[in-house]
Parts: C-alpha cells; sequence; structure tokens
C-alpha cells in the first residue's frame, strides 16, 4: 500500500510547482501513497475528511448525487482533491472515486498545516489553486441561474403555439389589473375561443386543428399592437390584454381581430385549402374592485353571448 513518492511525480503536482524547500520534500516523503482500484470510493459526500489528496496517476471522478450518478468533474495526475474540507474541517461536498486504477499521496492534516507554514511557495499554490475552485464553482452557479431561467420561461409559454401560458396570465393579470387602477387608466379584456372547433377537428384531423391554432395565434400577435399581451387560456381559447383603451375603442381592435382571423387561409400539409375558422369574442373593460377573476369572467360572459347571438362576432360586457 506504501511506495516512495518518486522525483517525477514530485514535479508534476501542481501544488508543488517551484517548491524547493528540502522541508516540504521530507514531510511529503513521510506521506503514504495510496493504491486505488478503479471505482474506489475516496471520499464521500457528507462525510468528514482530514486529508489532502495528491493525485500521483490514474483520474478520479466527482459526484454530487452519488457515485456514478453525472460526474461534475475530472481530476488527472498532478491535480488535488479534498483541500477544502481540510482547510475547514467541513464535511466533503462532493464523492470522489477513481475512474481508473489510480494513485494519490496522502497528506495528513497535520502535514498539510506544516507545509503551509514552512514553504510560501506551496502557501501560494494553494491559494491559486483554491481561486481556481471558486472560479470554476461561480461558472457552474451562472450556468444554473441561467438553465433555471428557461425553464421558468418554458414554464410560462404555451408549447404549441409560443403564446404565454394560462400560468403566465394568472401571474401578470393581477400586476396589469392593480397598475391600471392604480393610475386610473382604463385596461380590456378580450376572450375569444375559435367557433365549432370540436367539428372541425372531426372533419380534418387533429394536427389540422394544431395548424389552425398556430395559425390563429400568429395571427393575433400581428394584429395587436407591440404592447398589447395575449395568452392561450387553454384549449381553443385566448385572451388579449388592451392597456389604456376603453371598451369602445377595444371593440374595434377585437373585430378587426375576427375579421383577421376569417380570412386567414387555412392549407393543410398535403395542400389542401380548408374553410377558414371563425372565432367568437368578448370584451370586459377593468372596474374598481375588479379581480383577475372577475374581470376574465365578465369577458366570459360577453364571450358566451358572442356564441349564443350566432358566432363570429364580438359582444362588449
Ligand atoms: P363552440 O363554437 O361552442 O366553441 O364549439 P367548439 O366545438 O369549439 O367547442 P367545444 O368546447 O365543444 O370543443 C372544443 C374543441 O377544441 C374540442 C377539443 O378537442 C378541441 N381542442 C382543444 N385544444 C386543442 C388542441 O390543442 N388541439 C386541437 N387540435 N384541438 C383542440
Ligand atoms: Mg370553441
Ligand atoms: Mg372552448
Amino acid at each position: 500500500m506504501f511506495k516512495e513518492l518518486s522525483k517525477v511525480e514530485a514535479e508534476n503536482l501542481l501544488i508543488l510547482r517551484g517548491v524547493s524547500s528540502t522541508a516540504i520534500t521530507d514531510i511529503i516523503g513521510r506521506c503514504p501513497v495510496i493504491q486505488l482500484a478503479e471505482g474506489q470510493v475516496l471520499l464521500t459526500a457528507g462525510q468528514l475528511n482530514q486529508n489532502l489528496y495528491l493525485i500521483l496517476s490514474g483520474k478520479l471522478s466527482v459526484y454530487l448525487e452519488y457515485p456514478g450518478s453525472d460526474s461534475v468533474a475530472t481530476l488527472d495526475a498532478g491535480e488535488t482533491v479534498g483541500e477544502l474540507s481540510v482547510i475547514d474541517d467541513s464535511p466533503t461536498s462532493a464523492y470522489v472515486v477513481a475512474a481508473e486504477d489510480s494513485q494519490v499521496l496522502e497528506v495528513n492534516e497535520d502535514a498539510f498545516w506544516r507545509m503551509i507554514m514552512e514553504s510560501h511557495d506551496f502557501a501560494c499554490n494553494m491559494l491559486l489553486l483554491l481561486s481556481d475552485r471558486m472560479r470554476s464553482s461561480d461558472h457552474t452557479l451562472l450556468k444554473n441561474i441561467r438553465l433555471r431561467k428557461r425553464f421558468q420561461r418554458d414554464a410560462m409559454v404555451d408549447a404549441l403555439t409560443g403564446m404565454y401560458n394560462r400560468r403566465w396570465l394568472d401571474l401578470q393579470l393581477p400586476r396589469l389589473i392593480n397598475r391600471h387602477v392604480r393610475n386610473e387608466e382604463p385596461l380590456c379584456i378580450v376572450m375569444f375561443d375559435v367557433d365549432h372547433f370540436k367539428r372541425f377537428n372531426d372533419n380534418h384531423g387533429h394536427d389540422a386543428g394544431d395548424d389552425v391554432l398556430i395559425q390563429v395565434a400568429k395571427t393575433t400577435l400581428l394584429s395587436l399592437r407591440p404592447t398589447d399581451l395575449s395568452a392561450r387560456f387553454g384549449g381553443e381559447e385566448f385572451v388579449v390584454m388592451l392597456a389604456g383603451i376603453k371598451k369602445e375603442l377595444a371593440w374595434i381592435v377585437a373585430e378587426r381581430l375576427r375579421k383577421s382571423i376569417e380570412s386567414q387561409r387555412v392549407v393543410t400539409e398535403q395542400g389542401k385549402e380548408l374553410l377558414p375558422v371563425t372565432i367568437s369574442l368578448g370584451i370586459a373593460e377593468s372596474r374598481i374592485g375588479d379581480t383577475a377573476d372577475s374581470l376574465l369572467k365578465r369577458a366570459d360572459t360577453a364571450m358566451y353571448n358572442a356564441k349564443q347571438s350566432g358566432r363570429n362576432r364580438t359582444c362588449l360586457e
């Protein structure tokens, strides 16, 4: 299990680079070399560790969750592991496992601190190593923040149409209402639903139905001002928020949208042109004391009236 550290191995160790002190050579010379078989666990997350390990040959893998999960780093010959838990006496934060047959030099706590005291170069190398570790953990942190932002965005966007989804609406609408009530500015909600969409699906298939929803979303976005917000409420139902305008003007916007949808061409993948779909729309304007629910409810009732009175039309609350 123990063997002498060769001169070549010592020269390869980054932590000993430029360290010429004989005192260090002495301390290092008395540290045991440990043979690790492939798969052998050197450090276990959550357990105390009192040794710094200098990798003489082979490769070690680092795992955060458990040995064999996605490895977060590979350490090669010349590198060092275990320094943080030796310095601050805290449990190890990761599993370190031999990725192949490897040899490590085991430097215990006492030897470690003696080397720090003995050699300025050794201490400087340790500082450089620690700053490298901090940089790489900053980098990992940044990657995680970006990933989390992407997940958050994905969770707010409807996968089929690329429009915001109901979850986004539930978060944003109350804020929007508050802002407009506070500034005494009007805010209108237009809710609309594709007419006889079940029949469309039955006649032309679900995929053609999906294409229509994508097309409806596109036309909606194109016929609005960039500051107007819209979302897929669910199924074939959508909501548009028109900020700063009263319901009479909202009615003009809604009618423009209705006509664009009615006149959009619907062509299947096979190139067959289908009858265009129509939508029925309901409009509600925010009042003092409105909640997102009460405002949506009035827009929904207005939309129901548009359906009842013949579809393909816009009704005001
Ligand atoms: P109405 O004019 O009264 O709104 O009639 P409708 O047929 O549109 O209403 P109904 O609620 O009976 O049917 C809605 C249909 O919308 C049924 C459902 O299969 C379809 N639908 C909902 N979401 C999707 C979707 O993501 N893709 C497709 N292709 N169809 C959908
Ligand atoms: Mg419908
Ligand atoms: Mg519906």
